[in-house]
């Protein structure tokens, strides 16, 4: 890592404000070891041997979190959680989200909200703007919930979309972990709308659906596109909800061919392990970005080559910055630090090689860093 004060790209980087363009808020409260180790990883629970502190990102959280704990670097991880309990969450959050360097949060509130800070509390925590973003699904559950109308379903939802994301600069889909891409590119028309939430609700039994119909999630993407915000699409790495094999960004290439004429920016979120797919998919389609939030965190010190692949055929006007983040701040925190660590290795190297004048290196920071997203989302 550059970290000589002198080297100009080092006190470029330290001074590099973020946008995370997609994030979700920081733990509400304090939880037991075993949650917050299960939280480190996309497993539904801790292992069963051995403990999460034993991998890329436990180790990172040992050397980059721990001294902002006072602790000093590679801290024991039994040391880390005593001094983590004894500080608090209110205290810990404060430390580690304001060592980020992140000016604005795009946070997504669509995931387990009552465990996670709201926007407001996020951002006096952080000490930072936050805008949101709202989940697709998330609102059409809630209104199949509160009508219990498959009938009216089609012609509510683009209002109450609309409703639910006025204040919002950008919407999301899980359309990864409730079916996967392989689907029908085309939007579906009304009657076979109304005959998946038929579906949906009588397989709720009267309670809140979790919808999975395929009809039906494709018709709530395309009302995303017609909302006319950027639209996030999960795709890669996730819990075991989702098949991998098919949250691969390519299996979208037939539904971007159909919503590019539109100009609806597509924001491709982690990715990982498919970042390459997702750069070449940035590079033909006018209208899609993507990042490698998450990823990152969770590789560590492997973060490194993640960060350098993105950087192949993805152009640097279509990449933005994201961590991903969700509960443990340690996760906000590794997500701005490992980035800045690793676009400084790859990147430096290429202005050492004279390959890259360092001109252009600070230009095509500030893009990825923030400079895209506030294009995209309208930020300012
Ligand atoms: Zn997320």
């Amino acid at each position: 890592m550059r970290e000589d004060p002198h080297d100009p790209l080092a006190a470029f980087l330290a001074g590099l404000g973020l946008v995370d363009h997609h994030v979700h808020g920081a733990l509400r409260r304090q939880v037991p070891r075993e949650r917050f180790e299960s939280m480190l990883t996309e497993a539904p629970s801790g292992p069963s041997v051995g403990t999460v502190f034993d991998s890329q990102v436990g180790f990172a959280i040992r050397t980059w979190c721990a001294p902002l704990l006072d602790l000093p670097r590679h801290a024991t991880a039994d040391v880390y959680w005593a001094r983590r309990c004894e500080l608090g969450e209110d205290e810990v959050n404060q430390r580690l989200l304001r060592a980020t360097g992140t000016a604005v949060y795009l946070l997504e509130t669509g995931y387990l909200g009552d465990a996670v800070l709201d926007p407001p509390a996020h951002a006096a925590a952080a000490a930072a703007r936050v805008r949101e973003v709202v989940r697709l699904e998330a609102v059409a559950e809630a209104l199949l919930a509160e009508s219990g109308s498959a009938d009216r379903f089609a012609s509510e939802y683009p209002a109450r979309l609309a409703e639910r994301a006025a204040g919002a600069v950008g919407t999301k889909t899980i359309l990864a972990y409730r079916h996967g891409f392989d689907l029908a590119p085309e939007r579906p028309g009304t009657d076979a709308v109304t005959r998946a939430a038929g579906t949906e609700l009588a397989r709720a039994g009267g309670g809140t659906p979790r919808i999975t119909d395929p009809t039906l999630l494709s018709y709530l993407r395309w009302c995303g596109v017609d909302l006319g915000l950027p639209l996030q699409v999960h795709c890669g790495y996730g819990d075991p909800d989702l098949s991998l094999h098919r949250a691969n960004p390519l299996l979208l290439t037939d539904w971007l061919r159909l919503v590019e004429p539109t100009g609806v920016p597509v924001m491709l979120l982690h990715n990982y392990p498919f970042h390459r797919e997702a750069g070449y998919l940035a590079q033909v389609f006018d209208n899609v970005y993507f990042d490698v939030g998450l990823g990152v965190n969770y590789a560590g010190a492997a973060s490194r080559s993640i960060i350098a692949e993105s950087l192949e055929l993805g152009p640097f006007h279509k990449q933005v910055f994201s961590s991903d983040a969700w509960g443990p701040a340690e996760l906000h925190l590794l997500g701005s630090l490992l980035w800045r660590r690793g676009v400084a290795s790859v990147i430096g190297a290429w202005v050492d090689a004279d390959e890259w004048s360092l001109a252009d290196a600070q230009r095509v920071l500030r893009l990825i860093a923030s400079e895209n997203a506030e294009r995209v989302y309208r930020l300012s």
